[in-house]
């Protein structure tokens, strides 16, 4: 029989967070139920939410979270990945048709067929809509589940599962490393996981916030230069400077600005979303053989990676922990820029568990 667990859900894009209860299935031979410990509140939430991507694919009530952090509680009979105790973690996708060349490549999250979002999709099988992790447990196949490595608090380590491994997939694919500048717009959630993970590759990090507000914090999650994009003293300076910057802004920006930045043959990556179409001159991109580019969060393998990979480094979100009652009030600091540098959901302030 399905269990039914407590969940916060948005009845529609205008609408406040409720309390509310959600079904969780009976595990599959090759399910693990996870004990959710916390969930990352990331800025897709919000336009998921608020239906602000005019997709029309939010589907209300909607239960949002994709960046999931808890502990095994029960295993399906043919689960050898994963065993009851386990600390694991849950991404942004739950299943992907495992068969299409980038399934089979390990970049399920380009899935040919379209991977499962672990909120707003589809089961396969039984085309039940996903819920996500703002409730107090999931059920996902082993081979959608990570492993959170001992040394990370779940805490710190839920904004990884979408904040971390977004940016750590193209500071991979477009070799952030020693001899490499690398500028990050946005010191955000995705951002500051950014600035923390290019540093620990070795690169050069120049962050480009909107003001100098967060100088300090940046700097002390490792950059090495801080700017501020408000002053066009920024954009006279640092011409031609980067390799690589990635874009984190989900809001249009003077993206023939960022690119002068580049220097011969460096990328400009947009993992932000911004809701409206963003221009660009073709010269922009011609006059230096500049390429704009957008990575979408990562592979299982790589996701696993990329925690094996802050676990060795000691690195985490930095996070401000809140209650299941204040996900509306954070949503709108987030959106007003004031996070810092990641909102996490304490999931035990549901309240008792039954039976515990
Ligand atoms: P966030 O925490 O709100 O951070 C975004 C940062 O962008 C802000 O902190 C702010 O930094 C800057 N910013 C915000 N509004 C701006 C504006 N109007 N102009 C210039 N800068 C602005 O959001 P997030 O959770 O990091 O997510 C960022 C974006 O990435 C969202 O659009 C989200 O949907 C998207 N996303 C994409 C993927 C993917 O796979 N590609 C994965 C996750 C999220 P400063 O104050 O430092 O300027
Ligand atoms: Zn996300
Ligand atoms: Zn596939």
């Amino acid at each position: 029989m399905p269990v039914t667990v407590p969940a916060l859900a948005t009845p529609g894009s205008s609408e406040p967070f409720e309390r509310t209860e959600i079904e969780r299935r009976d595990p599959r031979p090759h399910d693990v139920v996870i004990d959710i410990a916390y969930a990352g509140i990331c800025h897709s939430d919000i336009h998921m939410a608020r239906d602000e991507w005019g997709r029309g694919d939010s589907v209300f009530p909607l239960t949002p979270g994709h960046e999931i952090a808890g502990i095994v509680a029960a295993v399906g009979d043919q689960v050898t990945r994963y065993a009851v105790g386990d600390r694991v973690g849950v991404g942004c996708f739950v299943d992907s048709c495992r068969e299409c060349e980038n399934c089979l490549a390990g970049d399920e999250q380009y899935c040919l067929r379209g991977e499962v979002g672990t909120y707003g999709g589809h089961d396969y099988h039984d085309g039940t809509p996903t819920k996500g992790g703002y409730s107090r447990s999931i059920v996902v196949d082993e081979n959608y589940v990570l492993g959170i490595p001992e040394g990370i608090g779940l805490d710190v380590a839920a904004p990884l599962l979408c904040a971390g491994i977004t940016l750590y997939s193209p500071l991979r694919h477009w070799g952030a490393g020693p001899g490499k500048k690398v500028a990050i717009i946005g010191l955000g959630g995705l951002g500051h996981m950014g600035v923390r993970i290019a540093h620990a590759m070795g690169a050069e990090v120049t962050v480009l916030s909107q003001s100098l507000a967060k100088e300090e914090d940046g700097r002390r999650l490792g950059a090495d230069h801080f700017r501020a994009t408000s002053d066009p003293e920024t954009f006279a300076d640092l011409g031609r400077e980067f390799d690589l910057i990635v874009n984190t802004v989900g809001a249009p920006l003077d993206i023939d600005a960022f690119l002068s930045l580049l220097r011969l043959d460096g990328t400009l990556v947009n993992v932000g979303v911004s809701p409206e179409p963003i221009p660009y001159h073709p010269f922009s991109l011609i006059g230096n053989r500049r390429s704009l580019a957008g990575s979408k969060i990562g592979g299982i393998r790589e996701t696993q990676e990329m925690l094996d990979f802050c676990a060795a480094h000691g690195l985490g979100a930095e996070i401000e922990t809140i209650s299941v009652d204040d996900v509306d009030a954070a949503y709108d600091r987030v959106v007003a820029s004031d996070v810092r540098y990641r909102f996490v959901i304490d999931i035990s302030t549901f309240g008792d568990r039954q039976g515990a």
